[in-house]
């Protein structure tokens, strides 16, 4: 798809170079800073760091010669754009997978996989999502949803093939709606494959993965998705075959090996914890990496009050898990982390936490979970992108 003829070629050209060209930025041309980055002190500290032992022997190497001066300089903003890039890489490796991404309640989510092609939910549009081939919705909140418009108009800015979307059937109209709403407000063309995907259904990615929704409890209609990895394995009733007999069976078109899916990801979106008592949501607690969203998580913000905005509360009390309660105990020690009362649920190696309220500082989140940690066998980790200290 080729988007709006009111982007001019030449500012399109120049956008494309700030995100997608791999030739070097000097410094003073450098790009702004994406919303991920650090400050640029720390690049700075870096890029002289890394330089450092070759730049004496380069200064005589390269005396006299203009030739070998631009060579000098070229090598040094290679080493600039290394540098600045493990400096701005900011993410999680988390059971094989590099994560990143941002989540505050209420303002936005997008979870991104690379080694997937794929972002979960796309509050608003970071640039690194514009790179994912994949988005996979969960439900119709803008803090989820509001930057897809934008994630499809970039992808075309930058001449990306059209993406493929998957939303809950629920939404799918109204999703059509707002892209003819927007194709008609700025006279562009927004190509990109919606795909509708119900509970239960299953859709190829690529050879080796598909994709799955499963029920979460939200206040709105809402799903979560597992990515399941694919491998083959020989049937049982052919295993004492030696290997000319297996190649003659596929030869005469005898179907020899059976499917094994694994569930390599889960990602839940907006939702309360009962999504875990589901019997059918059983390979999201099973799948390597659980990116689950835990919005509120000290007893400032009641139990009941979370259920009733459709999202989970770190700590619940025992009475809360079988009923709803309408107060909360006065100490601390009579909660117990809701996550450890369904620990026996629980066989996921890594579990990433999301979607924290902004009323929280990186130092609340990081204490509530450590307790969570202490009762877990699976690594927990908060994503914080974006959360304040409180010492700032
Ligand atoms: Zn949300
Ligand atoms: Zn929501």
């Amino acid at each position: 798809m080729q988007i709006s003829p009111t982007i001019s070629a030449s500012s399109s050209s120049r956008y494309l170079h700030h995100f997608n060209d791999p030739t070097p930025h000097s410094i003073s041309q450098r790009p702004p800073p994406s919303p991920f980055s650090p400050p640029l002190p720390a690049v700075q500290f870096a890029i002289r760091n890394l330089s450092l032992k070759q730049q004496l022997s380069r200064v005589h190497a390269v005396k006299g010669s203009g030739f070998f001066s631009a060579i000098g300089r070229a090598i040094e903003e290679e080493e600039y754009r290394k540098a600045r890039s493990e400096v701005l890489r900011k993410g999680y490796e988390l059971e094989g997978y590099s994560i990143e991404g941002i989540s505050i309640g209420g303002h936005e989510t997008c979870v991104i996989i690379p080694e997937l092609k794929a972002a979960f939910d796309i509050g608003r549009c970071p640039l690194r999502a514009v790179h994912q081939n994949f988005v996979f919705i969960t439900h119709g909140h803008l803090d989820h949803i509001g930057g897809l418009p934008m994630y499809v108009a970039t992808r075309a800015l930058y001449s990306l093939k059209p993406p493929t979307v998957f939303v809950p059937p629920c939404i799918k109209e109204d999703i059509e709606r707002l892209f003819d709403i927007h194709r008609s407000m700025g006279q562009v063309e927004l190509n990109f494959d919606l795909v509708a995907l119900d509970i239960g259904e299953t859709h190829e990615l690529r050879n080796d993965l598909v994709v799955r929704p499963f029920r979460t409890h939200h206040v709105i209609q809402s799903q979560g998705y597992i990515v399941y990895s694919i491998r083959k394995k020989l049937k049982k009733q052919y295993i004492h075959l030696n290997g000319k007999q297996i190649e003659k069976l596929k030869k005469s078109g005898v179907e020899i090996t059976d499917m094994i899916l694994s569930p390599e990801i889960a990602f839940t979106g907006d939702t309360t914890s009962d999504f875990m008592l589901e019997p059918r949501n059983a390979d999201a607690l099973r799948a390597k990496l659980l990116i689950m969203e835990a919005t509120f998580l000290d007893d400032g913000f009641s139990i009941e009050d979370a259920r009733q905005r459709g999202h989970t509360h770190l700590f619940e009390s025992y009475a809360c898990a079988s009923e709803p309660c309408s107060g909360l105990p006065d100490q601390e020690s009579e909660y117990r982390l809701y996550l450890i009362g369904n620990a026996h649920w629980i066989r996921n190696k890594a579990v990433l936490l999301t979607h924290f309220s902004s009323r929280y500082h990186l130092e609340d989140i990081r204490k509530a979970v450590s307790k969570l940690q202490a009762k877990v066998s699976a690594k927990v980790v908060p994503l914080t992108e974006g959360f304040r200290s409180t010492y700032s």
